[in-house]
């Protein structure tokens, strides 16, 4: 069995990028500058945003943080938005999720210019991904995918199930397994809470694609020998001897499960840190688009 170290590729990522920034200003170019808006106090998402912003200024990129109270209006936010989309010194920028429940999530994600949009939540992008055509990819499937191409894992043929279909992970992450491309080319079946006998399913997968956010789901009896199994769940658990009184909890019954798996990811270190290395290359692709490099 091999875990999957998401918290070293990401590391080896994010220096392959800071080299790159390296060069960039030698040659006497600006570096890339990614933004992030969020709005509210929300614990999980303060801590995401925070990671995001320390890891830009790690590698080398700009980052401006924009923190809107809980109540700032729909228009407002908009507004901000607009404010990015013209803002020629901006390569991307993100809005981090879940937003107020006052706020039309939908249409904000459709206000960014699909060009700045490094999360691939537009539709445009979205469309693109699913017709193979050069887009940003959401950055927690593409993680996933760079950590199977960078141990190259092959999945041709095999067969691949995604428990979850939501907008993030789950359904672009059927999308990318079945792309004609390499890693891809794997027969998918996407699972969700309306599926029946889910067990039947995934003990016959070659490999399982957990995200649901419901801790330790995925049993051990619930696996075959040998497969890959990748846990994109993040979940706190309230535990009091923790000095945070939680502890991160994936969807993966990871002590049971990895006896049979031929590979694993661990949570915490595993797609999480790659779903912010995923989005400083994004930033990165941007940043080419519209700098000369
Ligand atoms: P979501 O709540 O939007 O979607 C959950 C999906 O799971 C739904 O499609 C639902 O149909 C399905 N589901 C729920 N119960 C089920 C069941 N019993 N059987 C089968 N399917 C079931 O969640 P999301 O935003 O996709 O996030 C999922 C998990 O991944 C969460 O724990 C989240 O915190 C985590 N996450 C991690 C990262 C990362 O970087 N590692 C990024 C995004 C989300």
């Amino acid at each position: 069995m091999t875990i999957l170290d998401g918290k070293q590729t990401a590391n080896d990522i994010k220096t392959e990028l800071a080299v790159r920034v390296d060069q960039l200003i030698l040659q006497g170019k600006r570096s890339p500058h990614l933004a992030a808006v969020l709005v509210g106090n929300d614990g999980a998402s303060l801590t995401y945003v925070g990671s995001k912003v320390r890891s830009c200024e790690r590698i080398g990129y700009e980052s401006t943080l924009i923190q809107l109270p809980e109540e700032t209006t729909e228009a407002e936010l908009l507004q901000q938005i607009d404010r990015l989309n013209a803002n020629a010194a901006v390569d991307g920028f993100i809005v981090q999720l879940p937003l107020p429940k006052h706020i039309d999530e939908e249409k904000v994600l459709m206000a960014i210019d699909p060009d700045k949009d490094v999360d691939g939540f537009h539709p445009t992008n979205f469309g693109k991904m699913a017709l193979d055509m050069e887009s940003f990819i959401p950055a927690t499937p593409y993680g996933i995918m760079e950590l199977l191409r960078r141990y190259q894992i092959d999945i041709s043929g095999k067969h691949a199930v995604v428990i979850g279909r939501s907008h993030i992970v789950g359904r672009p992450m059927s999308i990318l397994l079945s792309r004609k491309s390499s890693p891809g080319n794997a027969t998918v079946t996407l699972t969700h809470s309306r599926t029946k006998n889910l067990a039947a399913i995934t003990k016959e997968a070659d490999i399982v694609v957990s995200a649901l956010g419901v801790p330790n789901f995925l049993k051990g009896n619930m696996v075959k020998k040998g497969a890959i199994i990748i846990d994109v769940g993040i979940t706190r658990v309230p535990d009091s001897s923790h000095p945070k009184g939680y502890v991160i909890t994936g969807d993966v019954d990871y002590e049971r499960v990895k006896e049979k798996a031929s590979f694993i990811t661990p949570v915490p270190g595993g797609v999480g840190p790659m779903t912010i290395a995923m989005l400083l290359q994004n930033t990165y692709l941007a940043y080419s688009r519209h700098a000369d490099v």
